[in-house]
């Protein structure tokens, strides 16, 4: 199936790693010019230079702290100087602080609501204006299978994030009818340092080891593995793509079969 990416402009943000960084690595196998960002100059180049070694085509990389506003007004005006705008977002963050509820301080949580709320709309409110003028654009976020079923130890993920599955709703909504789509991804467990964060921080918790929190991870999930960040990648390609017109709106659970709710 052709997807027909060729040529459009994606912007992936928080890009320089994990699933960011696999979500970049197949729009630009696909064609598209991607530019991604993220807080530290030498990952980011690393990153770039690694992609355009994959792919071959077109990759940019500006730093942008996501908790900064004026860092993604930075960011959204380089990419427009440079290609007058962006057709395709795809929202990734860095992750939240883990924690229980009694773990976490206000403070944990005023900047849980930067990275994991207000990026999202400030980078929507900056991309969307030339979208509309350009009648066609794609809104893809990437949020976590904790919006489907908690893990206790992530409340900040938890929480935070439930509100892009509105704001998802929202643009679906209103943007729809000028031609562009809103939709969310629900990943989860995928392999990446994060992950491993994770499996440490339960192992410390329960006093046991990393590989015995890891099999019990993995029992859980039917497929019987990690995802890997470039099955991300694919869905996001697919939504972003005209094929996906139809859909929109839409929060999609991507997770071997992990949260065993009906919907
Ligand atoms: P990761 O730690 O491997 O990569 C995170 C990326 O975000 C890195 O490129 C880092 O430089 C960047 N970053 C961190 N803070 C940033 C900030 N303030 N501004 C800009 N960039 C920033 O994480 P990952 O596993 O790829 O996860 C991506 C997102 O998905 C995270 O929000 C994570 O919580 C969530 N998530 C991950 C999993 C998983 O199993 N890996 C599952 C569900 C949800």
């Amino acid at each position: 199936m052709n997807l027909g990416l060729r040529g459009k402009v994606a912007l992936v943000t928080a890009a320089s790693k994990g699933i960011g960084f696999g979500v970049a690595k197949v729009l630009a196998q696909e064609g598209a010019r991607v530019i991604i960002s993220s807080r530290n100059r030498a990952n980011l180049d690393k990153a770039v230079s690694q992609l355009k070694d994959l792919a071959g085509s077109e990759v940019h990389g500006f730093v942008a702290d996501l908790t900064r506003r004026a860092d993604l007004e930075k960011l959204v005006s380089e990419v427009e100087e440079l290609y007058g705008g962006v057709d395709i977002l795809v929202y990734n963050t860095g992750p939240p602080k883990l924690g229980t509820f009694m773990d976490l301080s206000f403070e944990d949580w005023e900047e849980a609501v930067k990275l994991l709320l207000l990026s999202a709309v400030w980078i929507t409110r900056l991309v969307a204006p030339k979208m509309i003028e350009r009648g066609w654009g794609r809104l893809i976020y990437i949020t976590s299978s904790t919006l489907r079923q908690i893990i206790p130890t992530i409340v900040l993920s938890n929480t935070v994030r439930l509100s892009i599955a509105g704001l998802v709703k929202s643009l679906a909504v209103e943007l729809g009818p000028k031609g562009i789509t809103a939709n969310g991804i629900m990943q989860g467990h995928i392999l990446t340092e994060r992950a491993e964060q994770i499996l440490e921080d339960l192992a410390s918790r329960r006093g046991v080891s990393r590989e015995e929190v890891m099999k019990e991870v993995t029992a859980n999930i039917p497929v019987g593995r990690y995802g890997e960040p470039e099955e991300i990648g694919y869905l996001a390609a697919f939504l972003a793509s005209d094929k996906a017109s139809y859909i929109n709106g839409a929060m999609i659970l991507i997770d071997g079969g992990l949260v065993k709710a009906t919907l």
